[in-house]
């Protein structure tokens, strides 16, 4: 039977956006389809009473008001990868052999990148890269999981970096970060993304006019 590996996003926010919720769906979901754990850390307990049910329903997921740091004490904590886009080294199919557990920073992206990674890198655990290209977390989980539980190499992974999203027949805007390929031809996107992309894209032209 393969080992089954845990997926740790460190919640970084104070918040829980409409973004990252969509985010966090589609993790468990997927997660959970390949046998995996989706542990969702560091959640303040009034977030977690308030997670929606599409997230707390996913058998794979589970909400810790802990944070890595305790859930992981120093001699466990050699088994625990962190996704860095900082890292020296690239994250490669032989690192399943290396570690139990792939952490992310559960921060939005942004850019140019603030490096919000860094406030798990100093506590200690070993980093790995996904590539040089800033991810959606859910994103980087997916590439992750690619790599460890279905053995891709990171350059055999199908990319499409920067897309431009259509937002009506007029306007279109460029997501600033790397995404999987879909078998459509289109970048792999949490369900609803697009729409709350396009509302977005309204509300600002709102503030606009
Ligand atoms: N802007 C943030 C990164 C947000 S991306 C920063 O500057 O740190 C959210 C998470 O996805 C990151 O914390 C990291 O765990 C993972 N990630 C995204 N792109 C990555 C890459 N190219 N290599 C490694 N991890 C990546």
């Amino acid at each position: 039977m393969p080992i089954r590996k845990t997926y740790i996003v460190e919640h970084l926010d104070p918040e829980l956006g409409p973004w990252s919720e969509l985010e966090y769906i589609a993790i468990a979901r997927e997660t959970g389809r390949a046998g995996g754990t989706f542990v969702l850390s560091s959640m303040p307990p009034s977030l977690v009473e308030k997670l929606p049910s599409k997230l707390t329903s996913e058998p794979a997921f589970r909400a810790e008001t802990k944070g890595v740091e305790e859930l992981y004490p120093e001699e466990e904590r050699k088994r625990v990868c962190l996704l860095d886009p900082r890292a020296e080294k690239d994250i490669s199919p032989d690192d399943k052999a290396n570690f139990d557990v792939f952490l992310f920073g559960g921060i939005l992206g942004d850019d140019p990148p603030r490096d919000r990674t860094g406030e798990l890198r100093v506590k200690g655990f070993e980093g790995r890269r996904l590539g040089p290209v800033q991810m959606t977390t859910d994103t980087a989980v997916r590439v992750t999981r690619m790599v460890i539980d279905e053995q891709f190499t990171l350059n055999m992974v199908p990319y499409i970096d920067h897309p431009d999203l259509k937002i009506n027949e007029h306007e279109s805007t460029e997501m600033p970060f790397r995404y999987v390929k879909g078998d459509d031809g289109n970048p792999v996107m949490p369900e609803g993304m697009l729409d709350l992309i396009k509302k977005d894209a309204d509300k600002s032209i709102d503030d606009l006019i």
